[in-house]
């Protein structure tokens, strides 16, 4: 008895050590990204101001408004027009910049706070989150109370997949039921998608998709390689993700343009999906192949360190042994990129609209720097400059309804702009580096922009990470 009290005591002990030591890791963690909060940056509760002498690109048609004033009231775009009178509000002087809808990638993978910044100072005003978790949702209340600066924050829930155990990540519905009470609950804890996934059989994504329409909640799709590509093609499926998955699930790794065609044809016809293509994270694979210290260049240093470890290392070793065992694979993987290029080029031809993303977050595709990369591959599809800049501003915005208020500069358009120094119409890289970002109209110089980048280079948050991704395991198991 005397033993047993004990042990229950050094237990009781032990647990009490575990939770103040996991409190303290996430609290220093908080404490190192309070830098994005609010109330800390200078001028970070205001956003009203008029922007004078501006060349604006309003993405409503492929032009250039020259040396106009934009008025921001409260966030939002107020006027554009020649010439503002107003006063009691802080004038920016814009001679010869270019002002641009901020960018939105649609298909991110976010691990912590420092990213957001990182996606603010590459010019990304909006991330939809595609991998949701406890910690998304906290972010998103944080946004949405405008107590941090960070792009405009959307997340889907867990992501749904089958029985068939596919990594510890995923939610593996095993009945009709459970995957109709999962979009229930997602909807109810505040996640604003749902994310189907690969494994999912006709009778899970029956359920899911009858209940999300019930529900009201949109659906974005990894194609599931258990139902026909075409299933896919529904009013209630806002975005398929991956052009890879045409190779994969309906062509069968054959490369052939014939049956391509009858894919794309029923894409065209369905009208109501966009496509993410997500072209980067694929070639990065190449990127692998062809770099043998791709793990120590300076863009992995911003990196998170619990992916570092997890899911960079593991990706280049298979690759790495991939080409050991067989040298014609960086062959066969860059000729896979060449065809996503070209069936890009088919689908925009197509009228099928295309939404910028990248899979930053996962392997080495960096968050937020990876979208110009992303952007350059759409105009090697062959897309012009105005058509690939769409593609992550309005069509962006046309995808979900609440993402309609962003997107182009239009009065009572929300103020997530960027002012860069060339014309992007002209020159994609010139959205690289803007000089100054705007989110719900608060005003971010490159001198504060630059500090974020710093702040993310090389942190050390593996714990903090690990703790976050164990809660999830935790609350959805
Ligand atoms: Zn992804």
């Amino acid at each position: 008895m005397k033993l047993l009290k004990k042990i229950l005591k050094i237990v009781f002990a032990l647990i009490g050590v575990l939770i103040i030591a996991i409190l303290v890791i996430i609290g220093v963690d908080a404490q190192r990204t309070k830098y994005l909060n609010i109330d800390h940056f200078e001028n970070g509760d205001i956003n009203s101001y008029l922007i004078t002498h501006v060349n604006v690109i309003p993405m409503t048609q492929d032009t250039v408004l020259t040396d106009k004033m934009v008025y921001i009231k409260d966030g939002t775009i107020e006027t554009i027009a020649d010439n503002i009178n107003i006063d009691g509000v802080e004038v920016i002087d814009a001679k010869n910049k270019y002002l641009m809808p901020g960018l939105m990638d649609m298909h991110v993978h976010v691990w912590d706070r420092y990213e957001l910044g990182l996606y603010l100072s590459n010019g990304v005003t909006t991330v939809r989150n595609v991998w949701g978790m406890p910690m998304h949702l906290r972010i998103k209340e944080d946004v949405n109370k405008d107590e941090m600066i960070s792009p405009l924050f959307f997340t889907s829930g867990p992501k749904l997949t089958g029985p068939e155990f596919i990594g510890d990540d995923n939610l593996n519905l095993t009945t009709p039921e459970e995957a109709r009470d999962k979009v229930i609950s997602y909807k109810e804890r505040g996640y604003d998608f749902v994310k189907t996934y690969y494994g999912l059989t006709p009778d899970l994504f029956n359920a899911v998709l009858e209940q999300a329409k019930i529900s009201n909640v949109d659906i974005v799709a990894h194609p599931s390689q258990k139902i026909p590509y075409s299933y896919h093609f529904d009013p209630q499926l806002k975005s398929i993700e991956h052009t890879e998955e045409f190779v994969q699930q309906p062509l069968n790794y054959v490369l052939d343009t014939v049956k391509l065609k009858e894919i794309i044809d029923l894409y065209a016809n369905a009208k109501y999906s966009a496509h993410c293509p997500t072209l980067v994270v694929y070639n990065n694979i190449y990127q692998m192949l062809m770099d043998d210290n791709i793990l120590e260049s300076e863009s992995m240093q911003y990196m998170s360190p619990l992916i570092k470890k997890v899911d960079s290392k593991t990706q280049f070793d298979r690759w790495h042994n991939a080409k050991l065992e067989d040298s014609s694979v960086t062959e066969r993987i860059k000729k896979q990129h060449d065809f996503h290029l070209y069936i890009i080029k088919k689908l925009h031809e197509a009228n099928v609209r295309i939404i910028c993303g990248t899979d930053a977050g996962i392997g080495v595709t960096t968050p937020g720097f990876s979208i110009h990369q992303e952007l350059e591959f759409y105009k090697e599809a062959g897309l012009s400059n105005y058509e690939v800049l769409k593609t992550a501003t309005v069509n962006a915005a046309k995808t979900h309804s609440i993402m309609n208020n962003m997107g182009t500069i239009e009065g009572g358009k929300l103020a997530n702009l960027v002012l860069v120094g060339n014309n992007p119409l002209s020159d994609l890289s010139a959205m690289k580096h803007p000089s100054t970002v705007f989110v719900k109209g608060r005003k971010l110089d490159r001198k504060t922009l630059d500090s974020f980048e710093e702040k993310a280079k090389d942190r050390k948050n593996l714990l903090a990470s690990g703790i976050r991704y164990a809660e999830n395991l935790i609350i959805e198991k």
